[in-house]
């Protein structure tokens, strides 16, 4: 184990949990939760989960899950380069995701749509609240409470964003938004592994897909420089090495300069503890050179893979799926298991919201197919 520094999340500093519980016995606390959320339902369910391709439209594109574990590892690295919590790091990357709906975005979008229309006083959706909602309330697991009962930190790192009226009701771990303050570093830097690895994997399975060409990449700064160098040290490389040579030595630019940067402006911050870097100014950063490269690329892929018409046509299928399933349940109830049937209309449409949130693709297809589709 790495020494921490002063200003990483400590297990022996924490915040603690919702729920006291006996401190475990051959782990750390921030190691706990990792664990616990590896072993939780709405975790496996990552696996048929949409990243950007619908699950079932080929076993190379990443999921939802693999995403995750990129994410974890690039965050892990990170947080080693830099003297942070590499168990606090890991459970928020593993966690960060547990929240979304079948289909991505789209699935969100719809979902949220639907409550605001249909059932105005249960609030929207939103899949990053639902990600601590998940670990807060929704796993049965544990005899003595409902979700995870994870730490403080790990909470925090899990909620990256949420309005001020919704701040004002999640106690403790809303409060930052109301005092305008920032998580810990630990945090800070599983955002950004986030970001380094859906753009570069999105960049892979783009062009596995077809939907996006090397041709097209090779506008952008941050690919052609490194996919230029790839070819020249390596004549003759076959296309699909290339690439992969490309977004690793893109991954591994970003992941660099991330750690130099961030560096940087910690030795310039020099905070002491935890809630000096809670009062600071964000100090995880990448290089204005970087970041301008980076988002070029974030621009690139939403014009040209997310906004592409086979994308779109997936998305469109997609949210009627969930309002046609939103619809039935909201109009008969009694459509739904016991476990899903609420006396309170708010918490019914909640509930549903919960339900529908909860499906992988595959069963959110099968469920409207029971119900829409006359014969099954
Ligand atoms: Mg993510």
């Amino acid at each position: 184990m790495m020494t921490l520094a002063p200003y990483a999340c400590s297990p022996d500093t924490s915040r603690g949990r919702r729920y006291d519980e006996a401190p475990p016995e051959n782990r750390t606390q921030f190691q706990r939760d990792r664990d616990r959320i590896v072993h939780c339902n709405a975790f496996r369910l990552l696996e048929y989960k949409t990243q950007v391709f619908v699950n079932h439209e080929g076993d190379l594109f990443r999921t939802r899950l693999t995403h995750s574990l990129e994410v974890a590892q690039i965050a892990r690295t990170l947080a080693r380069n830099l003297g942070l919590n590499e168990d606090l790091i890991e459970a928020i990357s593993l966690a960060h995701d547990l929240g979304h709906t079948p289909f991505g975005h789209a699935g969100q979008d719809e979902l949220n749509a639907c409550l605001r229309e249909l059932a105005p006083e249960a609030g929207g959706f939103e899949h990053n609240l639902q990600s601590l909602r998940i670990v807060d309330e929704l796993e049965e697991r544990y005899a003595a409470f409902n979700g995870l009962n994870l730490c403080f930190e790990t909470r925090e790192g899990i909620l990256k964003h949420c309005s001020l009226k919704v701040a004002r009701q999640l106690g403790a771990v809303g409060e930052r938004f109301l005092d305008r303050l920032q998580p810990s570093l630990e945090a800070q830097i599983a955002n950004l592994a986030d970001e380094i690895a859906y753009n570069n994997h999105d960049v892979d399975d783009g062009l596995r897909s077809g939907l996006i060409t090397l041709n097209q990449l090779r506008q952008v700064e941050i690919f052609s420089t490194h996919h230029a160098r790839v070819c020249r040290d390596h004549p003759n490389l076959e296309d699909r090495r290339a690439i992969a040579e490309t977004v690793r030595a893109m991954i591994n630019t970003l992941v660099l300069d991330l750690s130099a940067t961030t560096l940087a402006n910690l030795q310039g911050a020099a905070p002491a503890s935890v809630d000096d870097v809670r009062r600071s100014a964000p100090m995880a950063a990448f290089s204005a050179s970087i970041r301008r490269q980076a988002d070029e690329l974030k621009a690139f892929l939403l014009e040209n893979l997310y906004r592409h018409y086979r994308v779109i046509r997936m998305t469109s299928k997609a949210r009627r799926i969930v309002r046609d399933l939103f619809v039935a349940f909201m109009n008969d109830p009694r459509l739904l298991a016991q476990d899903h049937r609420r006396d309170d209309a708010v918490e019914q449409a909640r509930a549903i919201a919960d339900y529908i949130a909860g499906m992988t693709d595959r069963f959110a297809v099968r469920e409207h197919q029971q119900l829409f589709r006359v014969g099954s």
